[in-house]
C-alpha cells in the first residue's frame, strides 16, 4: 500500500537530554497540527532532524532513538553532526537563503563551503528517505532547508508524487538572480509535481525566476519541465482555529489574563509577539510606539506595550546584535516616557507556552504585528482566533503574507514609523462595533481555511496534478484510437469538425505565402464537405482576408482572428463585436524595437491583434528577446483588456474579449451533435478545447499541457486522421 511521507528540517518530536536521560516532546506547532490527521490515519511517516548533534549521542542511543521514534511517533530521524548544523542550518539556510528570501541583502553571505554543506545535508536526507520510499508513495517536502530534495527524489523514484511547500517568501527575480546557485535551487524545486506558496506574489516571483533563469514557460501556473508537468500554486497556511478559539474559555487562561490586566492597572495593552529576527521589524515597532506616546501625550500612563521576543538563532551574530538594539530601544522608550508608577514597555525576552500566549492575546486591546517581510505570520491569525469575544484589533504590515488574507485589519507600511503610530492610534480608538464587524469577517475566514484545510487542500491538489500528468501521457493517438474515432463518426448522424489551421493542418507558420494550404489539404476538405452529415469549421487566428483567399471558394464555415470574424459556408463575413484598436498604437513601437534588435523576427498585423513571429531567429537570442518582450508587454497591458497569447514561436497581443471559445460555442450550441472532433496546437486552441463536451474527440498537436483528450506529434498525424475520417463514410 502506498504511504505518505512528510519531510521537514525538524521532526515534530523534539528530543532533549535531561541529566543522562533522553526526553521526547511532541511539537504542537502549526505544521505538526495541520498534518496530524493525515499523519495519524493510514500509513504515514515523518522524516527530519531530531534536534541533537550526532556527536552527543552514542551508537546505542541512536538506535534507541531510531526505534522509539518510529514505533511511537512514526518518525524517522536524520542524524546531523555539529559541523553540518553550523554550516547547513546556521550557515546556508540562515545566512544565505533566509536573508535573501526576506529581502535583507546586507545580511546575505555567499560562501561556497556553506552551499556544499547544504547540498550534503540535502543528500543525507535523501539517503534516509531512499530506505523507505516505494513506488506510488506521496512525499511532501517542507521549506527552504530542503529545496534540493525534490529533484533528488524524482531522479531515483520517478513514480512517486512529490509536493514541496515554501513557508517563507519567494523573492523577486531581481534578488533571486544574485544567488550563485540559483539554477541548482530551481532545478531542485522543480523535481516536485506541486510547489506551494503562501501568496500569489510568491508564486509570481517563482514563475518569473523559472522563466528567466531556466527558460521554462508556464500557463496559469503549469510549467512544462522536460516531458513532465509541474504546478506552482497558492495555499495560504491556516492555524488550528478551534484550539485557539476554545482556549479563551479555559479557567487557567482566564486566570492568567486577569493577572495581566491587574498588572496593567487599567492601562490599554498593545501586544507584540515574535521570534527574535531582523525580518520582524521589532526596532521600528518600538520606535512607532514611542512616536505614538510622543505625539499623543494623553496616552501616557494609559497605553502600555507588552513586547514578547522569543529567543531564536542566537548562534548567528546578527541576532545577538539585534537583541542588544531592542534592549537599548526599550530602555530609551521607558526612560523618555516612563513615570514612577508606569513603565511604557514591558519587555519579555523569553518564550511563552500556548495558554500564556492566549491569555496575552485575550488581554490585549491591540496586536501590533509589523514584520518587514514574513512568509505568512501565524501570530496575527492566532490573535484574531483567540478573541472568542470578537474584540481587539490587529495592526498588520502589508509585507506579512497574512496581510493578503486579513484585509480587515489596520494595514500599515512597517517602514513608515509615523504611519504605524497612527495605525496604532486608529486601532486603539476604533469603536467597539466596528472592531466586531471587522473581526467577524476574519473569524469566518480563519475558521474555514484552518490548518487542516490547508494540508488537505495541498494534498488534494497534488493528487489532481498527478492525475493530469498521467492523463497527458496517456493520450497519444494510436491505430486503435484512430479506429475508435472513425467508428464513432460512422455511427453518428450530425458531425461537427472544428479545425485549427496553422500548426495543426500544416507545419508551416508565419507569412501567409508560406503557410498557404496545398492540394492535399484542400482535397481533404472537399471530401469532407461532400458528405452532408459533416459540418466543417476552420477556426483560425489568421485574418479574414487570408482565410478568404485560402478557403473562400469552398462552402465551409470560417472563423478568423481567433473568433473576431465568422463566415458561414458561402455567406458574408460578420464581425462578432466592435472593438477599439487604439491599444495597437501603444504596443506597436515596442514590437518594432524588438524586431529591429532581433534579426529574423517580424510583425504581423491582424484586424484585432498584433503578432510578433520569431520562428526564424537564432534560438538563444530569441529566448532572451521573448522574455524581455513579455516583461515589457505585461507591464504595458496590465490595465488594458489586452492579453498575451504565447503561440508556437509567436507572441500574439490581442483583445481578450476575443477568443476561440466564444466562436466555437456558436457552432457547438447550434445543433445536437452526435459526434464532435476538434484539433489544435497551441494556447489559443485551449479556449476551444475548454468549451467542448466531455465526449468530444479533441486532439492536440505536439507536446504540452492541454485540455484535449488526445495528442499527436505533428500535422502529418492530423492529416492521417482527417484522411481516414474523410475517406470512410
Ligand atoms: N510562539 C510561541 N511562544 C512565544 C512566541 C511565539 O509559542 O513566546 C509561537 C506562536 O504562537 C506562533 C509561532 O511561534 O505559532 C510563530 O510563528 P509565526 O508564523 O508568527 O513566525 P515565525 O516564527 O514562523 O517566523
Amino acid at each position: 500500500m502506498s504511504k505518505t511521507i512528510f519531510v521537514s528540517n525538524r521532526l515534530p518530536v523534539t528530543i532533549s537530554r535531561s541529566g543522562g536521560r533522553l526526553e521526547y516532546a511532541p511539537s504542537i506547532g502549526g505544521l505538526a497540527t495541520g498534518l496530524k490527521s493525515v499523519h495519524e490515519e493510514g500509513e504515514s511517516l515523518w522524516v527530519g532532524w531530531c534536534g541533537l548533534p550526532e556527536e552527543t549521542l552514542t551508537e546505542r542511543e541512536k538506535e534507541k532513538i531510531d526505534r522509539e521514534l518510529r514505533d511511537k511517533y512514526h518518525n524517522i530521524p536524520v542524524f546531523l553532526s555539529q559541523e553540518d548544523i553550523d554550516d547547513y542550518y546556521y550557515g546556508f539556510c540562515n545566512r544565505t537563503i533566509w536573508p535573501m528570501f526576506h529581502y535583507f541583502t546586507d545580511e546575505i553571505v555567499y560562501l561556497h563551503p556553506l552551499w556544499q554543506a547544504y547540498r550534503k545535508v540535502n543528500r543525507e536526507f535523501f539517503e534516509r528517505l531512499g530506505d523507505i520510499i516505494e513506488d506510488g508513495d506521496t512525499i511532501w517536502v517542507h521549506d527552504y532547508q530542503l529545496m534540493l530534495l525534490p529533484q533528488m527524489i524524482r531522479e531515483k523514484f520517478p513514480d512517486t508524487s512529490i509536493g514541496f511547500f515554501l513557508h517563507i517568501p519567494f523573492p523577486s527575480y531581481e534578488l533571486f538572480r544574485l544567488l550563485p546557485w540559483r539554477e541548482e535551487i530551481l532545478h531542485g524545486l522543480l523535481g516536485a509535481d506541486l510547489i506551494g506558496f503562501h501568496t500569489y506574489d510568491y508564486v509570481r516571483h517563482f514563475l518569473s525566476s523559472v522563466r528567466r533563469i531556466l527558460g521554462f514557460e508556464h500557463n496559469l501556473g503549469y510549467l512544462h519541465v522536460g516531458n513532465r508537468m509541474v504546478k506552482a500554486d497558492v495555499f495560504p497556511m491556516g492555524i488550528d482555529y478551534d484550539r485557539y478559539h476554545a482556549a479563551h474559555g479555559k479557567r487557567s487562561v482566564q486566570k492568567e489574563k486577569q493577572e495581566v490586566l491587574k498588572k496593567a492597572q487599567g492601562s490599554k495593552l498593545v501586544l507584540s509577539v515574535d521570534r527574535l529576527d531582523y525580518t520582524k521589524g521589532i526596532p521600528a515597532r518600538i520606535r512607532a510606539f514611542s512616536e505614538l506616546l510622543r505625539s499623543n501625550p494623553q496616552y501616557r500612563e494609559k497605553v502600555t506595550m507588552i513586547l514578547i521576543v522569543a529567543p531564536s538563532r542566537t548562534e548567528v551574530e546578527t541576532y545577538s546584535e539585534l537583541l542588544r538594539e531592542i534592549e537599548e530601544l526599550v530602555g530609551n522608550t521607558n526612560g523618555e516616557h516612563g513615570t514612577i508608577g508606569w513603565m511604557p514597555v514591558w519587555f519579555f525576552y523569553r518564550s511563552f507556552g500556548f495558554e500564556s500566549l492566549v491569555a496575552f492575546y485575550s488581554a490585549a486591546d491591540v496586536l501590533l504585528v509589523t514584520p518587514l517581510r514574513d512568509g505568512m505570520n501565524l501570530v496575527a491569525k492566532e490573535y484574531v482566533a483567540a478573541r472568542a469575544d470578537e474584540g481587539g484589533m490587529l495592526v498588520l504590515s502589508e509585507t506579512a503574507g497574512a496581510a493578503s488574507e486579513l484585509g480587515e485589519a489596520v494595514i500599515v507600511n512597517a517602514n513608515n514609523i509615523p504611519e504605524v503610530a497612527s495605525g496604532l492610534k486608529t486601532a486603539l480608538e476604533m469603536p467597539e462595533n466596528e472592531k466586531v464587524s471587522r473581526n467577524k469577517v476574519m473569524h469566518k475566514r480563519l475558521r474555514h481555511y484552518n490548518v487542516e484545510f490547508w494540508a488537505g487542500d495541498f494534498l488534494k491538489k497534488l493528487n489532481e496534478v498527478k492525475e493530469k500528468q498521467d492523463y497527458s501521457s496517456l493520450i497519444k493517438v494510436n491505430r486503435r484510437t484512430l479506429e475508435k474515432i472513425v467508428r464513432a463518426k460512422q455511427a453518428a448522424g450530425k458531425r461537427l469538425f472544428l479545425l485549427d489551421y496553422d500548426g495543426t493542418m500544416t507545419g508551416f507558420r508565419g507569412k501567409p505565402e508560406e503557410a498557404k494550404p496545398d492540394r492535399t489539404v484542400t482535397g481533404l476538405l472537399e471530401k469532407f464537405i461532400a458528405d452532408d452529415k459533416n459540418t466543417l469549421v476552420i477556426i483560425s487566428g489568421r485574418d479574414r482576408d487570408t482565410l478568404q483567399e485560402w478557403f473562400g471558394s469552398l462552402p465551409i464555415n470560417l472563423i478568423a482572428g481567433h473568433g473576431m470574424w465568422i463566415r458561414e459556408t458561402k455567406g458574408e463575413w460578420k464581425r462578432l463585436e466592435l472593438l477599439s484598436n487604439e491599444w495597437k498604437e501603444t504596443i506597436r513601437p515596442i514590437l518594432e524595437m524588438h524586431t529591429a534588435r532581433t534579426p529574423g523576427s517580424f510583425i504581423e498585423e491582424k484586424s484585432y491583434s498584433l503578432a510578433w513571429h520569431y520562428r526564424r531567429c537564432e534560438p538563444e537570442l530569441a529566448a532572451v528577446r521573448v522574455n524581455e518582450l513579455k516583461d515589457a508587454l505585461e507591464d504595458m497591458t496590465s490595465n488594458l483588456n489586452i492579453g498575451l497569447l504565447l503561440g508556437n514561436k509567436v507572441i500574439e497581443i490581442k483583445d481578450t474579449t476575443v477568443n476561440k471559445s466564444r466562436a466555437a460555442s456558436i457552432w457547438l450550441n447550434a445543433e445536437e451533435w452526435d459526434f464532435i472532433f476538434a484539433a489544435g496546437d497551441d494556447w489559443t486552441d485551449e479556449d476551444m478545447f475548454n468549451v467542448l463536451p466531455e465526449d468530444a474527440w479533441s486532439v492536440k498537436v505536439g507536446s504540452g499541457i492541454s485540455e484535449a483528450r488526445f495528442r499527436v506529434d505533428s500535422p502529418d498525424d492530423i492529416r492521417t486522421i482527417l484522411k481516414a475520417l474523410a475517406e470512410r463514410p
